[in-house]
């Protein structure tokens, strides 16, 4: 009988990749679709992190490394965090993963029991919630709203812990609402923590540098949170490299050890070309790299803002980071074009994708189900043929 196991029926698939599948499929089929659904820049990885790769394959960097990364990744990973982040790690504290996503589930594997509970600001990135149950956490969800930034304060976090709470969970800036933490903010999180010694944070921040504000701040670095905080970044987003798949941890000495032993047995080290390459971006003056593709994405999402504000019946806000709008379309739930009748999130998203061929995220699988990610990590001219379907399209629902 071809039964797979009850923890993979519990596991929903990735929203984000079920609806890039789903593009590709239409794609494939001729169809034009406009793709804003995936979470990935659309430039090229930086030639000066291609040629390292390049020289490390010339250099016979073919064979399996130790689990955690070669220590000259995991030192320049440390010169990193000190540099940018004013975090003080050892060599010994950093672990690299094929990805922050696997960052991510060694950390859940390794501190969550069953029953344990995580909470989770809305919204979310959607595999937090998978990767917890996986580990057999209970995700708790913690709303906020769109009229307050999605940020959620220091007492409704508190009014969500009980004895089983073991972490908190959180990217800044946001995937998916581009929601940046202030220094503040996070410092108030902090003293509230303070009471509650038995709490771990996952600070996710693989957006550090596509940040429109000021300056990205580190939850870790804060004295009182250093030896509870799991931060977790990578090279994916900041640096275009998203094929390349490394992410990594700076965390407190046994929660390494213990990432380092369960990727032990599920993958081992990341690829060897992809770590040196991942060096050398380390290594490099983080400004001079990422600016440009920074400054591109802030003239998109003042774009795309300006634009979602031209369609009535969508709300949006202005997001500090990342390359992700969230905009509130809940006042077309009960409409209809007399063919198709929209009741949530998913439904417009399907909407959207099968008439205007523009394809976006439903909010129900970042947890805030009236909501609709829209990744802007797209061509201009996308973006505004994109935006002129959407609103074509739901001009037609009464
Ligand atoms: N965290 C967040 C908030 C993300 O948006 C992503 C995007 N994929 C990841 C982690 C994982 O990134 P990757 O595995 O590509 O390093
Ligand atoms: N993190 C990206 C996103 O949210 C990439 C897709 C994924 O890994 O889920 O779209």
């Amino acid at each position: 009988m071809k039964k797979v196991s009850d923890r993979l029926n519990r596991l929903a698939e990735s929203a984000t990749l079920a609806m890039a599948r789903m593009s590709r499929e239409l794609q494939a089929k001729g169809i034009d679709i406009i793709p804003l659904s995936l979470g990935e820049p659309d430039f090229d990885t930086p030639q000066f992190i291609k040629e390292a790769a390049k020289k490390a394959i010339d250099d016979n960097f073919s064979h399996y490394t130790p689990v955690a990364g070669l220590p000259e990744l995991r030192s320049a990973i440390v010169a990193k965090f000190k540099r940018d982040n004013d975090l003080e790690y050892t060599v010994d504290q950093i672990v690299t993963s094929t990805g922050a996503k696997q960052s991510l589930a060694n950390v859940c594997l390794s501190l969550l029991n069953a029953g344990d509970e995580v909470l989770m600001p809305c919204p979310y990135w959607v595999s937090y919630a998978e990767i917890v149950k996986l580990a057999e956490g209970v995700p708790v969800e913690v709303p906020s709203t769109i009229d307050v930034d999605f940020k959620v304060t220091p007492e409704q976090l508190e009014a969500c812990i009980t004895p089983n709470t073991k972490m908190l969970m959180f990217s800044s800036p946001c995937n998916p609402s581009g929601t940046v933490y202030t220094q503040s903010e996070l410092e108030a999180i902090a003293k509230m923590l303070e009471k509650y010694p038995q709490i771990y944070i996952i600070a996710d921040e693989i957006y550090e540098h596509i940040n429109f504000t000021k300056k990205h701040f580190s939850m870790g670095s804060i004295p009182s949170m250093t030896d509870r905080t799991i931060t977790v970044n990578g090279v994916s987003k900041g640096f275009a490299m998203t094929g390349w798949r490394v992410g990594f941890i700076g965390a407190p000495l046994w929660i390494a050890k213990a990432c380092n032993k369960i990727q032990g047995q599920i993958t081992s080290a990341t690829c060897a070309i992809a770590q040196k390459a991942t060096e050398r971006a380390m290594l490099a003056e983080p400004r001079s790299t990422t600016q440009a593709m920074k400054d591109t994405f802030l003239n998109r999402r003042d774009l795309l803002v300006k634009l979602l504000k031209d369609i009535p019946g969508i709300r949006c806000n202005i997001p500090q980071g990342a390359f992700y709008v969230f905009p509130d379309i809940s006042s077309y739930f009960g409409k209809s074009d007399g063919e198709t009748s929209i009741n949530n999130a998913n439904d417009l998203c399907m909407y959207l994708l099968n008439s205007a061929h523009v394809a976006c995220v439903a909010g129900d699988a970042f947890g805030n189900p009236e909501c609709i990610r829209i990744s802007y990590a797209a061509a201009d001219d996308k973006l505004r043929e994109a935006m002129k379907r959407i609103k074509k399209q739901l001009e037609k629902l009464s």
